[in-house]
Order: C-alpha cells, then structure tokens, then sequence
C-alpha cells in the first residue's frame, strides 16, 4: 500500500523515474538485446555516495559481478583515474564494463525531497547528508570549502559545486536542483575518466547508465531516474 503510494509521490517530482526491480529488467534487457551484452561477463562499478542507504540500490544490478566502488560522499568518483584504471583491469575476458552512477535523494510520504526516514528513527533526516550540508553552507554566499585532509570529500564536493550555486540556492526547490547539479557533475567527471582511461580496458564497449537514486522509507523499493544510458565504444574516444 505504501509502495504505491510512493509511486504517485515519486512521480510528480520525477515522472521518468523507474521502481528498483523495473529499472534492473529495463536495463539488463537492453544491454542484452539492443547491444549484445553477455551479462553474465559484466562487472559493474558504482559512482554513488557512501551513505549506508544506498546499498540495496546497487543491488538493483546484483546479478553482475562487482561492484567496484569509485563513488564517496555525494556519489562523486573519488577514486579517480586510478580507480578507474584498476576497474578496467578487473573485466572479465570478453566481457563488458558497467558503471552505474548518480546523487540520490530522499523522499518521505509527505513529498518531502531531501529527507527520509531511516532504519529505526522516529524523525526523518537528510538524504543526501552531504548534498544537504553543502546546500546549507553555500546558502551563504560568502562562504568558501577549505579543503582539508581530514574532511577531503565534503570540501572537493562543495567546491565542485560552488560555481553552480546560482542554480539551486535560488531555486523553487533547491533540495531538488542541487541533486540534479551533482548528478551533472559526476556525470562530467565519469565520461572524463573513462576517456583517459580507454587504453586501460581490454574490452571494446563500456556501458553507462547514470541518474539520480530516491530513497524512500526502508524496506520498501528505491526508484531510479535514468538521465543517461549509453554504451561507449572505447574505440571511438
Ligand atoms: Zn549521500
């Protein structure tokens, strides 16, 4: 009941998203029929935050090997280069790469974006932390990330979003857009690394599918919306 529920609150913030078991088959088929994909020689690696909530999202592809990790707060591709590197050298013979990245955001069955309730709290918090911490600081505008050793990622992600700003702080829903500009961030950043690591692959083609997550209450399906699916030809960059 609840389930459904979420699906009409879902869908009025995000009409394209897709419940977690439709966007594994939808995706899992394509790759299959449309690009001749053999998945059961895929690895995947993710580009997602750390937050403990979004493990059952990467399950949404639990049928693959992996996955390897490249995301950290945010769900920017910290691991960078070298990660990107080591991933390459994990595909299996004749297989594919799959990465599978993006922000999440939460809801809660009121259709609050940017809050969830978790796992055992009676209040609901905010889902992405990060995303949300970093709204909250450059709401001033004189603020300015120091980048610091001992809180490395949330400083590189309000500095990769700081010259955004003016995109979510003004807008109607600003919870929602700065979501949407770290999903064009890390979108950016994963289509670099794969480029400057095409030599790396032994494999041809590199699937990509990259959106943003929304949580809803745990235990019940997360949703995904696709902004981006493609698979690359190496050979072609
Ligand atoms: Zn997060």
């Amino acid at each position: 009941m609840l389930q459904r529920k979420f699906d009409k609150i879902v869908q009025e913030h995000y009409p394209n998203a897709m419940d977690a078991k439709d966007t594994s088959i939808h995706y899992l088929g394509l790759m299959q029929n449309d690009h001749n994909i053999n998945v059961s020689r895929v690895l995947m690696a993710t580009s997602v935050c750390s937050d403990d909530i979004n493990v059952p999202s990467t399950t949404f592809f639990n049928v693959l090997f992996g996955p390897f990790i490249l995301g950290g707060l945010g769900g920017l591709p910290f691991a960078g280069i070298t990660g990107m590197t080591a991933f390459a050298h994990h595909i299996p013979d004749e297989g594919t790469a799959f990465i599978f990245y993006g922000p999440h955001i939460g809801v809660t069955h009121d259709g609050e974006l940017g809050k969830m309730y978790r796992p055992r709290q009676e209040e609901t918090g905010n889902s992405c932390g990060a995303l949300m911490l970093a709204l909250s600081r450059l709401q001033d505008e004189n603020y300015k990330p120091t980048i610091s050793e001992n809180d490395y990622q949330q400083m590189k992600l309000e500095e990769s979003l700081l010259p955004y700003r003016n995109e979510f702080v003004d807008s109607e829903n600003p919870q929602k857009a700065i979501t949407d500009t770290a999903y064009k961030i890390i979108d950016q950043k994963v289509h670099e690394y794969v480029k400057a690591c095409k030599n790396e692959f032994s494999v041809d083609k590199v699937a990509l599918l990259g959106g943003v997550v929304i949580n809803t209450d745990y235990g019940l399906d997360d949703y995904f919306d696709a902004r981006n699916f493609q698979v690359v030809d190496l050979k072609s960059l």
